[in-house]
């Protein structure tokens, strides 16, 4: 039986705790009947994370999915794992947001997922969630894509355009220690993706580069509207 959309967001909002991009959800209280006070806090996802002008934003923090194709053994989500597997589709991710956010329970979206099919395979869905949350419900939220390092760069480029902000995991802090516990990935690429996507981020804030206004790329946490490019 399939399971329930706050079953799912249960799951898939625990597991996105352990990123540590924005670490503090998974708080949660409620009002007892008849105790004095006011306001409950939910935690399933709501996470908060500071903006480059300081200011503290609260964000639906979720993972896509926690299947995943490989086995990184400091991961919960590795494919040996014995967890319970569950995904959001890409409409499903769309409609919590906008209902969160049209509840004032956020100010945006942190997105991040499991390796599903393929690298691009992945990629490419998150990428339409941020793409049709922008150009097909005119979101003006917050953005926080993770990206998937292996993913092609015209993918990474099309997240930069309507994220407002892209990380990748540096998985280990050594190449001994990705060789050793996540033998599939690989140090080189994750340090090519990560080269790729600063060349992007400083190339759109650049004017003398091109001569031309910059083009829009995971700006942080700048405010614009223009997810054109
Ligand atoms: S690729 Fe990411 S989600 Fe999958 S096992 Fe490795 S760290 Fe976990």
């Amino acid at each position: 039986m399939k399971k329930t959309l706050a079953a799912r967001l249960e799951i898939l909002s625990d597991a996105a705790k352990y990123d540590a991009s924005c670490a503090s959800s998974g708080v949660s209280s409620k009002k007892k009947p008849g105790e004095e006070g006011l306001g409950s806090k939910a935690s399933n996802g709501i996470c908060h994370a500071y903006t480059p002008d300081g200011r503290c934003i609260s964000l639906l923090k979720i993972l896509m999915t926690n299947f995943c194709i490989y086995d990184c053994a400091y991961c919960i989500n590795r494919s040996s794992s014995k967890i319970e597997r569950t995904r959001f589709s890409v409409e499903e991710i769309i409609w919590i947001t906008l209902e969160f956010y049209r509840r004032n329970y956020i100010e945006g979206l942190f997105l991040s997922s499991g390796v599903i099919r393929s690298s691009d395979y992945t990629m490419e869905e998150m990428v339409r969630v941020a793409r049709e949350l922008r150009l097909k419900h005119h979101f003006h939220g917050y953005i926080h894509l993770k990206t998937i390092p292996d993913a092609a760069p015209h993918l990474i480029e099309e997240a930069g355009l309507y994220a407002d902000r892209l990380s990748i995991n540096v998985e280990m802090p050594t190449d001994d220690g990705l060789a050793a516990y996540a033998p599939e990935k690989d140090a080189g690429h994750i340090r090519q993706s990560m080269g790729a996507l600063r060349l992007k981020i400083e190339e759109s804030g650049d004017r003398s580069l091109t001569g031309r206004k910059p083009r829009r790329f995971a700006p942080g946490a700048e405010h614009t509207n223009d997810y054109r490019g």
